[in-house]
């Protein structure tokens, strides 16, 4: 507390947002980009929901090497679709250094996932792509190694960095991974960064999301990146943790506190 949090904004013409200073951000979409029809739908449901921001996997980072993957450069074509349909700038998240040019292209955030946060090639090469970088812990990062590897992003010029708490790996197995909000003030106390939370990586089922959702805004997070799909039963990834429609619009609804307090 007591440092001013930077604002980083993000977008393009005639769809723009920010993140950090004043308001409370919600970015939601699909885990991953399926199919045209999905992701419109997807997008609409989130901007008449009222979110701020949409998400959605082009370049999928499995455990299975034969589970979906992603489109690729299609889902690239579809996410800049959708922004145009909705005026909602798009996080992605890249893995490669070799996407970066058409990823920018099409994409106005990108998210670097739990799994890369320590990939400092991929880092500097971001630092120095002009655009905000999403930048999610790691799975067994400490709050030391997620801010220096925040490090290497400002180290290269960009200052348009936001930390992500997705969850971290522990002993617990009831859920997916453990949400650690403790981590999310010290964040906080030691960056001027604007920090979120990813609830739905940590919950892993739908109706957790949202008590874990409330509890971030209620910690003091600059705002929220949530899975959300039109039909969960069929989405190709993370299909268990996905918010339908009506549930995201419930929790937009109950995050007015947050968002009123901006
Ligand atoms: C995601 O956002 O879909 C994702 C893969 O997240 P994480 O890197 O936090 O696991
Ligand atoms: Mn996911």
């Amino acid at each position: 507390p007591g440092q001013e949090t930077t604002r980083v904004r993000f977008g393009r013409a005639g769809a723009t947002a920010s993140v950090g200073g004043a308001g409370f951000t919600v970015i939601a979409g699909p885990c991953s980009v399926e199919h045209r029809e999905q992701m419109l739908q997807a997008a609409t449901a989130v901007r008449e929901a009222g979110a701020h921001a949409l998400r959605g996997g082009a370049y999928k980072p499995r455990t299975n090497p034969y589970s979906f993957q992603g489109l690729g450069p299609a889902g690239l074509e579809l996410l800049a679709e959708a922004r145009e349909t909705t005026g909602l700038p798009v996080v992605s998240e890249i893995v490669d250094v070799r996407d970066v040019e058409l990823m920018a292209a099409h994409v106005d955030v990108f998210q670097v996932g739990a799994r890369n946060m320590q990939n400092y090639t991929l880092l500097r090469e971001l630092g120095r792509a002009g655009h905000p970088v999403l930048l999610k812990r790691g799975l067994a990062a400490t709050v030391e190694e997620t801010l220096m590897a925040a490090e290497y992003l400002l180290d290269e010029g960009n200052e348009d960095v936001v930390l992500c708490e997705r969850g971290i790996r522990t002993f617990e197995s009831s859920y997916r991974f453990t949400l650690d909000l403790a981590a999310l003030t010290v964040f906080k106390e030691r960056t001027h960064l604007p920090v979120i939370v990813d609830p739905s990586h940590a919950a892993g089922l739908t109706d957790r999301v949202i008590p874990l959702a409330l509890a971030a805004a209620a910690a003091g997070a600059d705002g929220l990146i949530v899975e959300s799909h039109p039909n969960p039963a069929e989405a190709l990834c993370d299909a268990g943790q996905a918010l339908p429609t009506s549930r995201l619009c419930e929790l937009m609804g109950r995050l007015e506190f947050a968002v009123a307090a901006a």
